[in-house]
């Protein structure tokens, strides 16, 4: 077998590890199953096998899930034939997959798996088929049924098996909130049987599979009950309803494959396992052909796999591998930048302008990465080794060496001209000089450039070390080579990257900006600001558009605003934002959060917040009262819509290339609700014609910013879609 060991001791007990070929991690695709399923036969038709250990040989992964390939195939589009055709195709591959872990349970010998690293999704299902479960008692050993943060639920017994093994209410807001647990809590709540230490897990397994062995699921034992009973227990009616009001309260609605688990686990655990099975597969199949799993699919998993793949990649130009790179500006920015590629295996010389900015540089890596240990998603060993390979100093020769220099001083012309200058002095023929500015035009600052066709943006996100996304900017004069190597590097530091055309606020600076425009504009219309802030909420932001200027810092859109303002002179169309800004920085001095004073009042514990009564005199509220669900949905639109219009701006202005870029930009960037699948995804799940309508509507109604441009309106005549 390719990918599948098995080793037959003395005893008869199989130790079967799962090693996926030519992967760093293991996951259940077509192949790695199709093994699975010929040696589960095998053990229950072996007589020599008397009881099964399953382990993995992947430090840190015992099985991350389903192969999302695989997965995409539910959510795709449906293969040729009728309707009903590919629902029989696919009610067929999920009998087959459900199948397998149930002839693995009632194979008739018992079997444990030792669990040391990550057990996700359907690694997690599989997990929870077996008979004995024990993990590691490290940060290493986690489980998490995934499934609904792409839309969709667990199809391989997941939603049956969790609540059999812990209860209605421990399981639901696992299975709803997508949450991934350690090893003492899945003890707690008895999902695993035993903590053993690392490197023991195999062999207590075999001392269970020797020595107690019990080959019958609970489940399957005559008299079973769920723990703490059925949906009618009163305890576990009253869970199931909080549990909707919680996915509700934190969801809106925005996500069917909720719904879809709520009822899995309510009809299917007051039926026979079996009976449960095939609800499970029902409410799949209902949330895997849903356009939101489909959008989430896509841009969650399959675009960025796409352009991580070199989709927008220059051709032709050999992959460059990075060994040393430098940051200079040992700051917020430029310690994360550090964080990422020393986490990434590159030797990595953090410079500043003193010896002390740059040690603090690299001390807050050390303390993002203590924080990291705290959470369980670092270890010790892990830290030492990503600090080891940073150094901090002021030497500008440690330059000549490296593969690339990374420019995050101050945003400042002159500032970034000298460093430009100081650090080529010392680089290498062929190495790469990047500058990680969020506003300045890269063809401007490459000017202080002796080798502009080797100048490149690259617009990293905060903070670095958890954000994903990465802006190229291509200036005038960067080449093709210049832009292979930055998503050669972009990809060594496993980021993802998109080419932006060197334009005023690139991509996501200028699409989320409307998430402050437009909800000003509703402002200065009326609308009370806890229904703006609550309705931007409502769309699936995860921070509402009052609180997230707050939480920026107000002077910062300010100060863009006024620099677009004489930047473009008198094409420039002011906005309600303009004057709320000016009035709130300017003439009140609230600067946000920093200062406890923004849209909001904030106490001085930094927790509680109110908002600021004086916004009634900036926009007198009219509208403060419970509306219907028309004006509720126009205002949800419109928050939406403008971003959406923005980022269709961008492609028909060639800010961008490629719609995906757009989607997963907007999602990864500045998390644009992942149930519409980005703001294209959107207007494809709207319709390009109903979408083009609905926007003529509310230009009419609110402005023109709605009018949607040429590039829709040829669209949605011609019946084109962005996928
Ligand atoms: P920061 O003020 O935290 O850090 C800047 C660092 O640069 C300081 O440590 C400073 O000592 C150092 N520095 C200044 N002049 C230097 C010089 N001549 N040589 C070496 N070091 C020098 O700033 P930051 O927030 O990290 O931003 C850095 C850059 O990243 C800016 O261009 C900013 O626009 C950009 N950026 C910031 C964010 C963000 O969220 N803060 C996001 C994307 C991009």
């Amino acid at each position: 077998m390719k990918h599948w060991k098995i080793e037959i001791d003395s005893d008869g007990i199989a130790l079967i590890t799962f090693d996926m070929a030519d992967r760093r991690i293991n996951t259940l695709d077509a192949e790695t199953l199709e093994e699975f399923a010929a040696l589960v036969a095998r053990i229950k038709a072996d007589a020599a096998i008397r009881g099964v250990v399953l382990a993995s040989a992947k430090a840190g992964t015992f099985c991350a899930g389903g192969d999302f390939t695989h997965l995409e195939t539910f959510a795709g589009p449906p293969e040729a034939g009728t309707e009903a055709e590919s629902l029989a195709r696919d009610v067929a591959r999920l009998t087959e997959a459900q199948a397998l872990f149930r002839t693995l349970e009632t194979c008739g010998k018992p079997v444990a798996c030792a669990i040391e690293g990550t057990a996700l999704g359907g690694g997690a299902e599989l997990v929870t088929a077996c008979h004995y479960r024990v993990a590691s008692d490290g940060p290493e050993a986690k489980i998490g049924l995934i499934e609904a943060s792409l839309g969709l639920l667990p199809a391989g017994g997941g939603t049956q098996r969790l609540p059999r093994i812990v209860g209605i209410r421990a399981a639901l807001p696992l299975l709803l909130e997508s949450k991934i647990i350690g090893a003492a809590e899945a003890l707690k709540i008895g999902l695993v049987h035993a903590l053993v230490p690392l490197g023991e897990t195999v062999e207590a397994a075999r001392n269970w599979v020797r020595e107690h062995g019990d080959p019958v699921q609970p489940w399957d034992k005559k008299g079973y009950a769920v723990p703490g009973g059925g949906p009618y227990v009163q305890a576990n009616s009253e869970a199931i309803a909080v549990a909707a009001a919680l996915s509700r309260q934190r969801y809106h609605g925005n996500y069917p494959a909720q719904g879809h688990i709520l009822t899995a686990v309510y009809e299917g655990t007051q039926l026979p396992f079996d009976a449960g099975l095939r609800i499970e597969m029902r409410e799949f199949i209902k949330a895997a052909r849903s356009p939101q799993a489909r959008a989430i699919l896509r841009t969650k998993v399959v675009s960025p796999r796409e352009i991580r793949n070199g989709a927008n990649r220059p051709l032709g130009i050999p992959v460059r591998r990075f060994h040393k790179a430098v940051v200079i500006g040992a700051g917020l920015m430029g310690s994360g930048i550090a964080h990422a590629q020393a986490a990434a295996g590159i030797e990595t010389v953090l410079i500043d302008v003193t010896q002390e900015a740059a040690d603090k540089g690299k001390a807050h890596v050390r303390a993002a990465l203590e924080k990291a240990i705290a959470r369980g998603r670092s270890s010790p060993d892990a830290a030492d080794a990503i600090l080891a390979r940073i150094t901090a100093t002021t030497d500008y020769d440690r330059i000549a060496d490296a593969d690339i220099v990374i420019e995050a001083v101050f945003e400042d012309r002159a500032v970034k001209a000298e460093v430009t200058r100081r650090a080529e002095a010392k680089l290498a023929p062929g190495a790469v000089l990047a500058s990680n500015t969020s506003t300045l035009p890269i063809t401007g600052l490459a000017a202080a450039s002796a080798r502009p066709e080797s100048f490149i943006g690259l617009h990293f996100f905060s903070p670095v070390e958890r954000m994903e996304l990465v802006e190229i900017i291509r200036g005038e004069r960067t080449n093709d080579a210049t832009l292979a190597a930055a998503f050669d590097y972009v990809a060594a530091i496993r980021k993802t990257p998109i080419v932006v055309k060197d334009s005023r606020g690139f991509y996501t600076s200028r699409t989320i900006s409307m998430y402050l425009e437009e909800p000003c504009e509703m402002l200065a219309e009326g609308i009370a600001p806890a229904i703006v802030e609550n309705i931007g909420q409502m769309t699936g932001m995860p921070v509402g558009p009052l609180s997230l200027p707050d939480a920026i810092g107000l002077e910062l859109p300010y100060h863009v605003l006024q620099q677009t303002r004489r930047d473009l002179g008198d094409a420039y169309v002011p906005s309600a934002a303009d004057a709320i800004l000016h009035k709130l920085v300017v003439e009140h001095g609230r600067h946000g959060r920093r200062n406890g004073k923004g849209f909001f009042d904030y106490a001085e514990d930094g927790k509680t917040k109110s908002l600021w009564p004086g916004l009634a005199d900036i926009a007198k509220p009219t509208l403060t009262d419970a509306f219907d669900d028309r004006v509720k949905t126009d205002l949800k639109n419109r928050i939406l819509y403008r971003m959406a219009l923005e980022a269709a701006k961008c492609l028909e202005e060639g800010v961008l290339a490629d719609p995906r870029e757009a989607d997963v930009g907007a999602t990864l960037g500045f998390s644009f609700p992942l149930w519409t699948g980005g703001p294209l995804s959107l207007i494809d799940q709207v319709g390009v014609a109903a979408f083009v309508a609905q926007c003529d509507r509310l230009a009419d109604l609110y402005g023109e910013r709605f009018r949607p441009g040429r590039k829709l309106r040829e669209m949605a005549a011609s019946g084109e879609r962005f996928y």
